[in-house]
């Protein structure tokens, strides 16, 4: 400042306090690199740890991992406690892991219930284990979110530095599906990525496409099983079995697709066209019955009665003909909608069987809570009988259950003569299997109905 003759005076200044914006502006940057939630590197600064640590796994000569954690079920937690308890379970979950860690570890999260690790300055695959079983375990023991007790689980993929992707984005992509790998069989578990597990997911994702192409460009087929009255010495019903009669692939089994249909949902749309397949074509054949496989998963999602009802409006099918077939692997989850349905479908004339009977977990306590008329045993008795094995004993108690609940009982798999002889010695009242006809197009089954051949008299 000067004086009006032009004499300095001094120094005037303005002073803003910007430590605001300064801190707005560290937090912005903070916030992009980091999740709001956690605190923890998010996504990008993960990305930017990845490359280091593949800089340096190549320079050290050294390993490294890198794991996905993903939460099983955590979908539950939120559903049924609220976003709240959610979030601070994700909170807990955060502060354990990172107590499993080293100093120069990172830990990430990545999504709603996912976080990345990566393990640094590995020695051996032993160590990686370690660290994945710790991360594991820290994770069963209980949350205590507000007053709920909260129980959760993880899984784990895990891809190995080097060798399991040579740029970040490979090495999250392989781990993620050994994630898919480790959820597939039963979570609460870890993999290892394989090469081959990319060629068979790619394979699977292949299927998975030619099958919804498939329904639309009729490459599905149904053959029909007989089942054999053995009492009459006739054939009292056909069990429809859908078969793929793919382009290239040649005749698929549904052991090889029915299981990529269910975990694709593809498996109602399937399940109504065999439906609706088969009681067009065995509706003509007015003596005998239909039995059609249902799906576990078409029974957890509801609608089985509409579609059933729908299906026999539309193909003027008479209900009273209709079997359902179902393994008990349905009932496990969700039962009483499940049992609600089921019996409004008795309710229109059709049957219940319980298929596979004795190869699941509790066949029995179905047995008690379910309306089946119905149950086939398992080929695999049926194969143990005359052998050392205690089929001819399980036999025998499954026909007795069977007559105390008033059960139609119905062994699988009969493939030879000293088979049958047992099973009707033993009051079973129906047989299927290769000794009497295997599974065949509707053509030939016309031919099949119409000259019964002499495997089928009383044996
Ligand atoms: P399932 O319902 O227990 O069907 C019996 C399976 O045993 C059929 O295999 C049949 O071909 C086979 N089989 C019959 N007799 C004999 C025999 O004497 N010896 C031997 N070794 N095998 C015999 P397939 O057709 O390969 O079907 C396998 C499974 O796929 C079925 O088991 C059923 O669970 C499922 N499936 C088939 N079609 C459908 C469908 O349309 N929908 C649904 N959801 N599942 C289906
Ligand atoms: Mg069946
Ligand atoms: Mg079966």
């Amino acid at each position: 400042v000067v004086d009006p003759a032009g004499a300095f005076q001094g120094f005037r200044g303005t002073a803003t306090d910007i430590t605001r914006e300064l801190e707005a502006e560290r937090r912005a940057q903070f916030l992009s690199r980091h999740d709001a939630l956690t605190s923890l590197p998010n996504r990008n600064m993960l990305a930017e740890r990845l490359d280091e640590t593949i800089a340096q796994v190549a320079r050290r000569r050294e390993m490294a991992a890198v794991l996905c954690v993903d939460l099983d079920r955590f979908k539950d937690v939120n559903d049924t406690l609220g976003h709240g308890a959610g979030d601070a379970l994700i909170r807990q979950v955060a502060e354990r892991l990172e107590a499993c860690l080293r100093e120069t570890d990172t830990l990430a999260r990545v999504g709603g219930d996912e976080f990345v690790v990566i393990q640094t300055a590995v020695q051996d695959v032993a160590a990686v284990e370690l660290l994945a079983r710790r991360i594991l375990s820290v994770v069963e023991m209980p949350f205590d979110i507000g007053v709920e007790r909260v129980l959760v689980t993880a899984s784990i993929g895990i891809a190995m530095l080097p060798g399991d992707g040579a740029i970040s984005g490979r090495l999250l992509q392989n781990a993620d599906i050994a994630l898919d790998r480790a959820k597939s069989e039963g979570r609460s578990t870890f993999r290892f990525f394989e090469r081959d597990m990319d060629a068979r997911l790619q394979a699977r994702k292949a299927l998975e496409r030619d099958l919804r192409l498939a329904i639309v460009r009729q490459e599905l087929e149904l053959f029909y099983q007989p089942k054999i009255d053995l009492k009459k010495g006739r054939v009292s019903g056909v069990e429809a079995l859908v078969r793929w009669n793919h382009p290239e692939r040649g005749m698929v089994s549904p052991a090889d697709f029915i299981g990529v249909a269910e975990e694709t949902g593809l498996i109602v749309e399937l399940g109504a066209w065999v439906l609706r397949r088969a009681c067009t074509d065995i509706r003509g054949h007015r003596d005998i019955e239909l039995a059609v496989n249902l799906s576990p998963v078409q029974l957890k999602r509801g609608g089985i009665a509409e579609m059933v009802a729908d299906i026999i409006a539309e193909t003027g099918f008479d209900p009273d003909r209709l079997e359902l077939e179902i393994t008990e692997s349905v009932m496990i989850e969700g039962a009483e909608a499940a049992i609600a349905e089921l019996r409004h479908v008795k309710d229109m004339g059709a049957r219940i069987a319980m298929d596979d009977f004795g190869t699941g977990y509790s066949s029995l306590s179905y047995l008690n809570r379910f309306p089946f008329d119905k149950i086939k045993i398992d080929r695999s008795f049926v194969m143990d009988l005359g052998k050392r094995g205690n089929g001819a004993a399980i036999v025998k108690a499954v026909v007795g259950i069977g007559e105390s609940l008033g059960m139609t009982i119905c062994a699988e798999g009969v493939e030879t003569i000293e088979q049958r002889r047992f099973l009707e010695q033993a009051g079973c009242h129906e047989a299927q299997g290769y000794y009497f006809a295997k599974p065949m197009p509707l053509a030939q089954l016309t031919g099949f109905l119409a000259e019964p051949t002499t495997v089928l008299a009383p044996a």
